[in-house]
């Protein structure tokens, strides 16, 4: 994908009216600190375009970032951050549904998943959350550079048991470091929800 200009569009809390935006949107989930801000920047070829969390957690908002004028990619606020409350996480949980079910243009959400470690219950519960909502994620493997190039196979098979996935789910490792697994992305974007 060539970026040829890009542009942090919309910022949604929990109280604003979502975009009814003209261009696919595809959707980043996963948990505060699994590195879904580094994949992003790494998407757009930038290095700190989108946020990169030193308080993860902390933002609750949803950011479409239009590229080229012809796709969003939509950072959904990353959960599992302990310190927040559960009347906070409600509110987030409201935010995440009212865009999954509403928004007419989501294409495809994919779902981060640290290759280091075994799926979390929070994890699991936003696979079904997605799942529930009509979509079939696409999981992305992160950080994939923090292990053996032996264990890459084993972790992936960890996460789709640990997920339960549904049968045929793309699983795609990625560093943001080395940015392996970049132009698998962006191939599958091009070609599967791009007019
Ligand atoms: P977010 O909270 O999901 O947006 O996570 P960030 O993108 O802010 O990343 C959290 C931390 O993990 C930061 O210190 C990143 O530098 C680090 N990180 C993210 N992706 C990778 C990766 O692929 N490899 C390594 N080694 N570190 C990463």
């Amino acid at each position: 994908m060539v970026i040829r200009s890009l542009n942090l569009e919309t910022v949604c809390g929990i109280t604003s009216k979502l975009p009814e935006n003209e261009h696919p949107e595809i959707a980043f989930a996963g948990k505060s600190n699994v590195g879904k801000s580094s994949l992003i920047n790494a998407l757009m070829n930038r290095k700190s375009f989108a946020r990169i969390s030193a308080t993860p957690g902390k933002t609750q908002t949803i950011n479409f970032y239009n590229i080229n004028e012809e796709l969003y990619l939509v950072d959904l606020p990353g959960y599992g951050y302990a310190k927040v409350s559960e009347q906070e996480k409600a509110k987030w949980g409201q935010l995440i549904e009212r865009y999954l079910h509403g928004s007419e243009q989501l294409k495809a959400v994919f779902l981060l998943i640290d290759i280091r470690h075994d799926p979390s219950a929070n994890d699991k519960l936003m696979y079904s959350w997605i799942v529930e909502q009509g979509f079939n994620p696409i999981i992305i493997a992160t950080k994939l550079d923090k292990i053996k190039r032996s264990q890459v196979q084993k972790q992936i098979k960890a996460i789709r048991q640990g997920l339960n996935l549904l049968p045929g789910t793309i699983v795609i490792p990625f560093s943001s470091v080395t940015k392996q697994g970049r132009d698998e992305i962006w191939e599958l974007v091009e070609t599967e929800f791009m007019e």
